[in-house]
């Protein structure tokens, strides 16, 4: 399997170039705050799991009025955190007890596999994903080992 030091900053930015066309389309307000890390692994499947988080997050603001996605990166200790976040309603606990299962959809056209794929490849990295979900936003959160460029 490929392992390669795979900095955040460059991930985050191939990704977005396949989004932009999506964002735009739906008018969806988009941030980020991005602080730079690096991270051991390989670098397309991380890619498959950030594609996987925004393109669901795209879909949950697609018909709401207010159309809102951040992307957060943040340290903790030694490990970085990707929170993905978009405004939506709040997912209730029995849905929230399946998302990561494989073929677990609430979309018509949905497969349900996208979220058990982001869980396996992030676990296969030493990495934990979990989803928060309040009143108005819902916030997929993953946790990586911080590489340590300089040792
Ligand atoms: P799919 O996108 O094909 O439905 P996923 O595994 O990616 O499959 O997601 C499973 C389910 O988790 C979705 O159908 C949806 O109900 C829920 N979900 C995923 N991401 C979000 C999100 N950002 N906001 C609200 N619900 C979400
Ligand atoms: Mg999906």
């Amino acid at each position: 399997d490929v392992t390669e030091l795979v900095s955040i900053e460059e991930l985050v930015d191939d990704v977005e170039c396949l989004l932009i066309p999506r964002l735009l389309n739906d008018n969806i307000s988009y941030e980020k705050q991005i602080v730079p890390y690096v991270v051991a692994g390989n670098k397309e499947e991380f890619k498959q799991v950030l594609l996987n988080l925004l393109n669901n997050a795209i879909d949950a603001v697609h018909d709401s009025s207010d159309k809102q996605i951040r992307l957060v990166v943040t340290p903790k200790a030694d490990r970085v955190m990707l929170a993905i976040e978009n405004n939506s309603e709040m997912i209730p606990a029995d849905v929230l007890g399946k998302l990561f299962q494989p073929f677990f959809t609430t979309k018509a056209n949905g497969t349900g596999i996208g979220l058990s794929i982001c869980k396996n490849i992030i676990e296969k990295h030493k990495g934990t994903i979990h989803c928060e979900s309040a009143s108005n936003i819902t916030r997929f959160v993953v946790s990586l080992p911080i590489v340590d460029e300089h040792q």
